[in-house]
């Protein structure tokens, strides 16, 4: 059995919804399939802005209305039914009134899981269109009946076991000619209450459905070549990566390489199921394979990763506690720096650390990691920051990664392309070095 989660780009509207048909129906022609789907490209940020304006009291119907409207035609243009239309519809009618609720008040948390669930909801419908279209039966799977977590809003953790029983159980109801589409990123809790796993969560469900329902492969069909060597978006020469394990896969993820989210190799490292990265727009590239590992590692790191917009905390006086300082998502810098240990976190999870009472704050950073087994016998730290010294770049700190699979600094944003190229140079392209060339002996 095969899981294919394809994310936003991939399903972003009815001509790229037939060709993820084609791909489907080809995969279920040799063993059965569960599809998982992403809302399509923009939708979940078109949602949490219509969110935020009702927060704030402003008027989101426009955006509401033309998100409606986006999804209307397109199943159009998919030749969708009646019944499709209709559970549009019904999807929107029911989620508006919490954006009514929240714009007079009502409290925010539960209503915008509500609201940001509503993106892989439509998608569903349009994801059922589509293969019905292609002439493959389907049964489509809302996955808050399923994946159950707590009440943890907007990063729901999941309950394992309960969810495990309940995919299996969905899935042994269903026919084995019919192709399973179900919705990432969304869940519910013990009250029914619609949750959701995290920005980017849907590669999680997809791993969730393989585990549980012990998948032979699990396939994260995106919009790049695999996972690369270095972000793309930093043009330094990244390529695809042909295989990772399971932890170098995590540490990239950690350290800002969104094509997996980090949740992600948990269910399948447990079940030592491969998960390969594709791309929907190339798929005869061969992606990038994770899992359980190489029985002789390259001596070479793997990549580089940077979490682009970050913010370096310290404390004058007593830090707070590590354990909040860990959940909100920063990672200690023991030095250098002005006070003996800073710590630095995504931009994206600031507001969970300011009420820990920072007294330095320097926006404008980027947290930038060397990732791969073949740093493990080295000291990767001081190496890191040694070869982004050498072309006098500025560190800012060294962080405390908390893995033998990482290393990683804090420099300051204007250089970030700068400090990826340097690092992807000397630990990755420069490869497959020996020790003592990346020591420069
Ligand atoms: P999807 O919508 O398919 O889930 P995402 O946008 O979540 O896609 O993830 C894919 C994107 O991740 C790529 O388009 C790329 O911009 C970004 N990315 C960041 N770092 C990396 C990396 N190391 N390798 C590949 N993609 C990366
Ligand atoms: N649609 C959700 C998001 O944009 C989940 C996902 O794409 O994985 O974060
Ligand atoms: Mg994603």
């Amino acid at each position: 059995m095969r899981v294919m989660k394809f994310g936003g780009t991939s399903v972003a509207g009815a001509d790229r919804l037939r060709h993820v048909a084609s791909l489907v129906g080809e995969a279920a022609s040799a063993e059965r399939v569960v599809v998982v789907v992403s809302a399509l490209a923009g939708v979940t940020d078109a949602l949490a802005a219509a969110f935020e304006l009702a927060v704030e009291g402003k008027r989101y119907q426009d955006t509401w209305a033309s998100l409606g409207e986006r999804h209307r035609v397109e199943l159009e243009t998919l030749h969708g039914q009646s019944e499709e239309a209709a559970a549009l519809d019904a999807i929107l009618t029911q989620v508006e009134p919490c954006l009514a609720a929240v714009q007079a008040g009502a409290p925010a948390p539960p209503a915008r899981d509500e609201v940001l669930a509503a993106g892989e909801r439509l998608s569903l419908v349009l994801a059922g269109a589509a293969l019905r279209e292609a002439g493959l039966p389907v049964v489509l799977w809302d996955t808050r009946r399923l994946v159950r977590t707590d009440s943890h809003f907007g990063e729901a953790r999941v309950r394992s076991g309960a969810t495990a029983a309940a995919l299996r159980a969905a899935w042994h109801a269903t026919p084995t000619n019919a192709v399973v589409v179900a919705t990432g990123f969304i869940g519910a809790d013990r009250y029914g209450r619609t949750t959701t796993l995290g920005r980017g969560g849907s590669d999680y469900t997809a791993s969730l459905m393989g585990a549980s329902l012990a998948a032979d492969r699990i396939e994260i069909w995106t919009d790049v070549d695999g996972v690369l060597s270095a972000p793309p978006a930093l043009a330094v020469g990244g390529v695809p990566i042909p295989y990772l394990d399971y932890q170098e896969a995590l540490e990239i993820a950690r350290f800002g390489g969104k094509v997996l989210h980090p949740n992600t190799m948990t269910p399948a490292a447990r079940h030592r199921i491969p998960i390969r990265v594709r791309n929907t727009f190339a798929p005869l590239a061969s992606g990038t394979l994770v899992g359980p590992g190489e029985p002789h590692p390259t001596p070479a790191a793997k990549a580089v990763s940077a979490v682009e917009e970050a913010v370096l905390l310290g404390w004058e006086g007593e830090v707070p506690p590590r354990p909040l300082l860990r959940a909100a998502g920063a990672f200690p810098c023991p030095g250098p720096g002005p006070l003996p240990t800073m710590w630095v976190v995504p931009a994206s999870s600031l507001a969970r650390v300011m009420p820990l009472r920072p007294t330095q704050v320097r926006h404008g950073v980027t947290l930038v990691a060397v990732v791969g087994r073949g740093l493990e016998p080295l000291p990767p730290a001081a190496a890191v920051r040694a070869a982004v010294r050498a072309v006098r770049l500025p560190v800012l700190a060294t962080v405390a990664t908390g893995s033998p699979l990482s290393a990683a600094v804090v420099v300051p944003r204007g250089l970030r392309a700068e400090a990826v190229r340097v690092l992807h140079q000397r630990f990755v392209a420069a490869a497959a070095p020996t020790a003592a060339t990346l020591y420069g002996r």
